[in-house]
């Protein structure tokens, strides 16, 4: 076969050689040890959770060692494009601090190893195809689906590896001129790979490649034997194909992709090595799973889980910082390890490697993650977390931020009630549930939400409150204020001290704490608060008188 003149049968426009890329795309003028690293999603315009935890390994890997993390868009699927896809994942991205070097962005495409989307690189593909068709590496398959169905059936029946290798791929026998015949009447192919795997050999004497991943160390797997498609019969690669070829040109130096792609990793490096390309080195990160139902690992699902789309954290309003230790903490195991010992550092202190990740699926937990919250919001400054309520609520919550804006001073003080001392109040999560939390320091959100305790009765909490508003002064100190309730407990005979009344439980009605609770509900509407004290400080006089005089 004359494969030169096949080559330029099948692919006459194309006039670029090999050797043009490699000039045009040379390797990257970095410092020793620099990674290059990539993110390449889909444009289906869902970004989720796994997309996030992909990213932050690039991003960490790229810029902890001064190298380059770019943005690929892998759209060769066109069925599945959605508008405003690249917007969504800049955008979703960003949110949580992670951004892109280079590659596709907002306003077109920034760096000089692009087009960064595949659907733009038809040519460069092509050039390759062209190239591998040259060296009798590759082919045109004229089988079509009905062939292949066919073939799969005898497959099936002869319990033989599905698939078209070997004696499968007719196509491979063609002669020029058949081929020149089936051009010519206009019958569609696609461009396959001439596997040079030995398909015919015994499974167990399958000949093995050991590829070194840097999360899982050596992967020994049987070498392809498959001649799987390189190009679509629309002229558009694969993503086997396009991944060498974009991997390669772009000089990613490792390539972070989930586990789902460790099946095709021989063809892989079958591609790698016909082209003559050195092998990127691969990080194949776990699954993210959750602990399901059935008290069962199984894997985070789009229709199940809302907590797999990145909007529901924006949604809710979580803290970028929160979300990021978190992921750390799942990424990395030695990470909570390192923040016990470095509990002030900044995230980016903290050295990631891939040699520290899972390989064994990723467990997500979402109580965790508030847990994790907590810690972490306890040492954001009030006003910067009243700063990011104000962003949140601009974006989701727009009735509120009136409460917010020009009201800081108020906000600040209620974001640091009990967070001082050795023993901070951490009950601050994400923005949804810290307007919840927070919500009866409004007047239009205050409401009653708790019942008096069982052992007050209606005659007692009304005598409760009346005493508390006749004795109230608001200039009392903390002492004095609560000097007060006790002589309201004493004198309806509620013990002043708990220990006292459980020593004694038949001689009182209860304690100071069911009194102070009548008063936390006629003010905070709640039997759980922060201090009462400090709260009616906040609140001022006029707020505090009137809410009891209300609940009276
Ligand atoms: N487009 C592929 C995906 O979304 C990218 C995989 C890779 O990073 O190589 O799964």
């Amino acid at each position: 076969m004359n494969y030169e003149k096949l080559a330029e049968l099948l692919f006459a426009n194309i006039t670029k050689t090999p050797a043009d890329y490699e000039k045009e795309f040379p390797k990257r003028n970095l410092p020793d040890g620099a990674k290059v690293t990539r993110l390449g999603p889909s444009p289906t315009g869902f970004i989720h959770l796994g997309n996030l935890y992909g990213a932050f390994v690039d991003e960490r890997l790229a810029h902890q060692s001064g190298g380059t993390f770019f943005l690929r868009i892998e759209d060769t699927d066109d069925k599945r494009f959605v508008e405003g896809a690249v917007e969504t994942i800049i955008t979703s991205l960003k949110f949580f601090d992670i951004n892109f070097d280079e590659g596709a962005g907002m306003d077109g495409d920034t760096g000089s190893y692009g087009p960064y989307h595949q659907s733009r690189r038809a040519e460069i593909y092509q050039c390759f195809a062209k190239e591998m068709i040259k060296k009798g590496q590759a082919y045109p398959c004229f089988l079509t689906e009905e062939e292949i169905a066919e073939i799969r059936a005898k497959q099936e029946a002869n319990k033989e590896n599905p698939g078209i290798y070997g004696k499968w791929a007719k196509s491979r026998e063609l002669t020029i001129e058949q081929i020149e015949e089936n051009l010519k009447s206009g019958k569609p192919y696609v461009i396959r790979l001439k596997s040079q795997g030995d398909w015919a050999c015994e499974p167990d004497k399958a000949k093995t490649i050991s590829v070194e991943d840097a999360i899982r160390g050596t992967l020994t797997m049987p070498e392809n034997t498959a001649d799987v498609v390189i190009l679509k019969a629309n002229g558009i690669p694969t993503y086997h194909f396009a991944h060498v070829i974009d991997d390669h040109f772009m000089r990613t130096t490792h390539v972070v992709r989930g586990e789902e792609w460790l099946p095709s990793l021989p063809i892989h490096v079958e591609l790698f090595n016909a082209l003559g390309f050195e092998l990127p080195i691969y990080c194949h990160t776990a699954q993210l799973m959750k602990i399901g139902e059935d008290g069962n690992k199984r894997k985070l699902s789009k229709r199940k889980d809302p907590e797999l789309s990145l909007d529901y954290y924006r949604n809710e309003g979580y803290h970028p910082a929160a979300v990021r230790e978190y992921l750390l903490t799942i990424l990395n195991s030695n990470f909570e390890e390192w923040r016990i010992a470095n509990p002030d550092a900044p995230i980016d202190e903290f050295e990631f490697t891939a040699e520290k990740m899972s390989n064994s699926g990723a467990l997500f937990d979402l109580n965790k993650l508030n847990d994790i919250c907590k810690d972490v919001l306890v040492k954001i400054p009030a006003g910067e977390l009243c700063e990011f309520m104000k962003k949140w609520a601009k974006e989701f919550k727009p009735e509120i931020l009136h409460l917010f804006e020009g009201n800081e001073a108020y906000i600040e003080k209620i974001f640091d009630l009990g967070r001082t001392g050795d023993k901070p109040r951490k009950d601050l999560i994400y923005a949804k549930q810290m307007f919840e939390f927070i919500s009866y320091f409004f007047d239009d959100y205050f409401k009653i939400e708790d019942e008096y305790p069982q052992n007050v009765s209606q005659e007692d909490a009304k005598a409760v409150l009346s005493a508390y508003l006749e004795t109230y002064n608001h200039q009392d100190d903390q002492s004095e204020w609560f000097g007060k309730i006790r002589e309201i407990a004493t004198n309806l005979g509620y013990a002043a001290k708990p220990k006292d009344y459980k020593k004694n439980p038949d001689m009182y009605k209860g304690h100071v704490g069911d009194v102070s609770t009548v008063i936390r509900i006629a003010v905070m509407g709640r039997s759980q608060s922060p201090d009462i004290w400090e709260i009616q400080q906040i609140l001022g006089e006029e707020r505090t008188r009137q809410r009891i005089a209300k609940m009276l």
